[in-house]
């Protein structure tokens, strides 16, 4: 099943003084299926940040649409869109985007909250989900007391917790030293396996080598696209890394 579909997405800024137009996104079209796990790349200002704020409905593309399991997201009412999103999406940001007033445990609680979820509800979701993560021990603790790879553990069982059609990650890798990084990519692998559908953005070959699609950005199109197929990471690794040469070197020759 198809689970998104983004067809013709344009975006044009329109800076307040002098009238410049930057065209971030010319026309991007693609589709996910339900359980896939994409991986999005493209050199910095090809587009990504932009494309991902308009699939997480932050922000609206200047033409084409999104369909969130057939729902155009581009034209939900700005009063449901907060709710839409928590109900649907899960996110996972760089930066992690814990509130440090709050402990761990009422992090990731805080979509259910807003949802209006006992809290009976939100202890029995939450427990098999800490453990898988690895974080039933530490939940008691505030964000400043703990790793960058635990609050980023952290911020998977917040997105994950409320189960998300779709889970948006923006360089979840972005933050992390690399230890931390091999176990949020073999968490993510897992999630992935139990059947949650994962779209992330990352600069990162090796998180990118994690994922079963790596679609290529360039100057706002989607410029190729891999399939891991029967490949191992290292083998997608290396694809990837000659993907992204092609990309920043001999580009022209392709166009
Ligand atoms: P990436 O995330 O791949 O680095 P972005 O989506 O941030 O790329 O940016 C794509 C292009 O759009 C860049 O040329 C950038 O300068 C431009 N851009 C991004 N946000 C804005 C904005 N709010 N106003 C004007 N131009 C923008
Ligand atoms: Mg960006």
């Amino acid at each position: 099943m198809t689970i998104l579909e983004v067809h013709n997405l344009k975006k044009i800024y329109t800076t307040r003084f002098g009238g410049n137009q930057v065209q971030a996104l010319r026309n991007i079209q693609f589709s996910v299926e339900e359980g896939e796990y994409v991986a999005i790349m493209g050199e910095s200002g090809s587009g990504k940040t932009t494309l991902l704020n308009i699939l997480a409905a932050l922000d609206r593309p200047t033409e084409g649409e999104v369909l969130l399991n057939g729902k155009n997201l581009v034209t939900v009412r700005e009063k449901e869109i907060a709710a839409f999103r928590r109900e649907h999406l899960g996110f996972v940001f760089q930066d992690f985007h814990l509130l440090d007033n709050f402990s761990l445990k009422d992090n990731i609680f805080l979509p259910l909250v807003l949802s209006n979820v006992s809290y009976k509800q939100m202890n029995e979701w939450l427990y098999p989900i800490a453990q898988k993560l690895g974080i039933v021990d530490i939940l008691e603790k505030y964000p400043y007391e703990v790793s960058g790879g635990q609050k980023q553990r952290a911020a998977v069982a917040r997105a994950i917790i409320t189960k998300p059609e779709l889970i948006l990650a923006d360089e979840p890798t972005g933050a992390l030293d690399s230890k931390a990084t091999d176990s949020l990519l073999t968490l993510f692998s897992q999630i992935n396996k139990e059947g949650q559908t994962i779209l992330m953005v990352t600069h990162s070959t090796k998180a990118a080598s994690h994922a079963n699609r790596v679609l290529f950005i360039k100057d706002g199109e989607v410029f190729h696209q891999l399939y891991r197929g029967s490949m191992s990471n290292e083998q997608l690794y290396a694809k990837i890394s000659e993907t992204l040469t092609v990309l920043t070197t001999g580009g022209e020759n392709y166009e």
